[in-house]
């Protein structure tokens, strides 16, 4: 349509363009209205263990699905709302939608841990930590089914309240997962002093590591670290059979990609689990 090429228009102008000016200002008033009819939902990605070889997360992305505009990603809207101060409305209404999910999930017997993304500009914000336990306390799911992704470029000023936030959600059985690992400006003493049980290996890295063995080194001695201080390790952007194989040689724990599905919604993530359990009891 006219409206989806002009928003694919605005998406790869990077939103600078005159006439979307005017919309970048709008969107902002236009989102309480997104959350509330729908047209700002969210997707679910699948991750898989590898040991055990079944699907034993699902990471919330959230979509928008604009009327005039078409499909406009995240990328091309979260940054405006962090910059203006209104990402706390957009995370809480995805975490609730995510925790609703969680506990729907768990109900119907396929429980799983799921994955929010929380900007790391939130981490300062007082009450942050009891705000989410409350969240999960109204959804009633324990918080070892909860991961926080934060970005690590964007969290790498580590200031000692954003390391003390993360130690209360931490301690309060939430899991910490570093995002986008290897894209910012870490250091080995950053990833030290940061409370995480889990670290995303950023996709630049993992989609060029068949392709380059410099990739694949960094990606598999990143693991081995990892693994030496008792993280997780998650790859992003796994997207063919020998990404998986070499992921899996190099002792990667979980992968996430397009390879084991693409962001779907909520009844769709929830089918793939009851077929996944259904398939296992067959074979059992
Ligand atoms: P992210 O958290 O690093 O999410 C991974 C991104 O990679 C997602 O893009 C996902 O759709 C994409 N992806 C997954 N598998 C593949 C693959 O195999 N190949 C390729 N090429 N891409 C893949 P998406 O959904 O456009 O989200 C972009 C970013 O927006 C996210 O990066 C995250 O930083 C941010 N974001 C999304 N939802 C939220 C949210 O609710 N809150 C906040 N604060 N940020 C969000
Ligand atoms: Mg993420
Ligand atoms: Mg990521
Ligand atoms: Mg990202």
């Amino acid at each position: 349509s006219e409206a989806a090429s002009r928003g694919a228009r605005w998406a790869a102008a990077g939103g600078v363009t005159d006439a979307d000016k005017d919309w970048q200002l709008s969107m902002l008033s236009e989102l309480d209205q997104a959350m509330a009819d729908g047209s700002l939902w969210v997707a679910y990605q699948p991750k898989l263990d590898l040991a055990s070889g079944r699907i034993t997360g699902a990471e919330a992305l959230v979509r928008w699905r604009h009327p005039t505009r078409g499909f406009v990603p995240p990328d091309n809207f979260i940054p405006q709302i962090e910059a203006r101060g209104q990402i706390l409305e957009l995370t809480l209404h995805v975490l609730r939608r995510a925790l609703d999910d969680a506990a729907g999930l768990a109900a119907a017997g396929t429980p799983i841990n799921v994955a929010v993304n929380l900007s790391a500009t939130l981490l300062g914000r007082a009450g942050l930590t009891d705000t989410i336990l409350q969240a999960l306390a109204d959804a009633r799911v324990a918080p070892d089914r909860l991961t926080l992704e934060v970005t690590e470029s964007a969290a790498v000023e580590l200031k000692g309240d954003i390391i003390d936030a993360l130690e209360q959600l931490r301690d309060a059985g939430i899991r910490i997962s570093v995002d986008d690992y290897g894209t910012g400006q870490s250091t080995m003493s950053y990833l030290k002093r940061f409370p995480a049980q889990e670290l995303k290996i950023d996709k630049s890295f993992v989609q060029a590591m068949l392709a380059s063995s410099s990739d694949q080194i960094l990606v598999r001695s990143t693991i081995d670290m990892a693994h030496e201080l008792g993280l997780k390790v998650v790859a992003e952007g796994v997207e063919d059979a020998a990404t998986l194989a070499a992921l899996s040689a190099c002792g990667c724990d979980s992968i996430q990609g397009y390879h084991i599905g693409r962001p779907m919604p909520f009844d769709d993530l929830a089918a793939l689990l009851r077929t996944e359990d259904t398939a296992e009891r067959q074979v059992a």
